[in-house]
């Protein structure tokens, strides 16, 4: 019964993810799993892309990147509290880039928007999340990272 909540739990979401970020997007399928970024790998000189590339930009030798599962962990390089927020947003909320161990450095929205719980360098880790309401005030998820600590 578990693995068929967790199917539906997935399938739920899935349906939930914006459109835009579903290709980029690797939900879990089990509760010991974790939700992971899409980029991808150049075979030829090794650098890694997010969002994934069609075609390697560094050496334009690999004609088809290798899809690869991000590291789900990084830490916060920098950060912006929004307080007026376009429709559908509720404000404040809080975006900022986050490094993780590929080298990469993602744009994100972040789970934690209190000033004084948020600080450059801390650990952070990838959630599937609300991001937004559309037009029919149904929730739209994507990616976030959330404190660590939390
Ligand atoms: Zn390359």
């Amino acid at each position: 019964m578990t693995t068929d909540n967790n199917a539906l739990r997935v399938d739920t979401i899935g349906n939930l993810i914006d459109p835009k970020l579903k290709p980029f997007i690797k939900l879990p399928e089990s509760p010991s799993e974790k939700p992971h970024l899409i980029g991808s790998k150049c075979s030829s000189c090794g650098e890694y892309f997010f969002p994934k590339r069609a075609i390697c930009p560094n050496c334009l030798k690999d004609e088809k990147p290798e899809d690869i599962l991000l590291d789900n962990k990084g830490k916060l390089y920098t950060y912006c509290i929004v307080k007026a927020a376009p429709l559908g947003f509720d404000a404040p909320y809080a975006i900022g880039y986050v490094d993780i161990p590929e080298g990469l450095r993602i744009f994100s929205p972040l789970t934690e928007c209190d000033k004084g719980k948020i600080k450059i360098g801390m650990d952070l880790e990838l959630i599937v999340d609300k991001i937004r309401e559309d037009e029919a005030g149904q929730a739209v998820y994507g990616y976030k990272f959330k404190p660590v600590s939390l």
